[in-house]
């Protein structure tokens, strides 16, 4: 007997189906922004943003499968690790980070995409070359003229790209921003489209050991913009994951 179908679903099953029909219409919107620019949706991937959710929302979304999350704080990677200890799960880091949270990237993140000044990347390099471990960064950029907007000015990329392409442990493999906070569709656009040019620009340089094939660019609110704009990654939370609770 198959006693699947004599089971009724608990709600677990109900809330990752409720998930699973999200993602499906964020897929859908991808493929038409995709359709819209003549791309190819399989250039473009979605890496869903875990910060402060649970780690039973991300069992749900391993179990749809994903593998890797971002999340903005090491603390809350910390905290996730030994829950998920079980899933296999490559963490994401996104967000600003303090030089004395190196040591915990070196030590829990599979990738970094919020590299954006020398110090941490010294940083990084040493803890990194103490654990023996190299991981992929994204060097992100300040497109937005917003003062809350982290990264670093689009005129130090170059330079910046040059001084971190000798550290063997930061693998560079491309840019990612973050776009002005804003109902005007040509300015948020123009954050987008400045990253990629950057990268075409920086790509001229032809600097040694610095690859710039990845934009990470758009969020749950703007992605579709971002995705005509050329990103190859978005980074989705609310829309996957509801509405954040930031209270506790
Ligand atoms: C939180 C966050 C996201 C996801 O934001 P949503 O609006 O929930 O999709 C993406 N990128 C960064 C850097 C973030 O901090």
């Amino acid at each position: 007997m198959n006693t699947e179908l004599t089971q009724t679903p608990n709600l677990n099953d109900a809330v990752t189906i409720a998930m699973s029909e999200r993602i499906v219409r964020i897929k859908d919107r991808m493929a038409q922004a995709c359709a819209r620019v003549g791309r190819d949706p399989s250039e473009v991937t979605l890496l869903p943003v875990s910060k402060t959710f649970d780690d039973q929302a991300i069992r749900r979304a391993v179990s749809l499968g994903y593998k890797r999350f971002g999340e903005n704080r090491t603390q809350e990677i910390a905290q996730k690790t030994p829950l998920l200890a079980d899933c296999d799960i490559q963490w994401v880091v996104i967000g600003q980070l303090q030089t004395n949270k190196a040591k915990d990237v070196a030590r829990l993140a599979h990738e970094l995409q919020s590299l954006d000044r020398l110090e941490l990347a010294e940083a990084l390099d040493r803890r990194l070359q103490l654990e023996g471990r190299a991981i992929d960064v994204l060097v992100q950029v300040k497109t937005s003229p917003e003062e809350t907007k982290a990264g670093l000015e689009p005129t130090g990329l170059i330079p910046f790209l040059k001084q971190i392409s000798g550290f063997q442990t930061l693998r560079v493999k491309g840019l990612m921003t973050m776009a002005i906070l804003s109902e005007d569709e040509s300015a948020v656009r123009r954050c987008f489209a400045q990253l990629r040019q950057l990268r075409d620009q920086a790509r001229q340089e032809a600097i040694s050991g610095i690859e710039l094939d990845r934009l990470s660019m758009g969020m749950s609110g703007d992605f579709e913009l971002a995705i005509e704009e050329g990103s190859t990654e978005i980074r989705v939370g609310s829309a996957i994951f509801g509405a954040r609770d930031y209270s506790a």
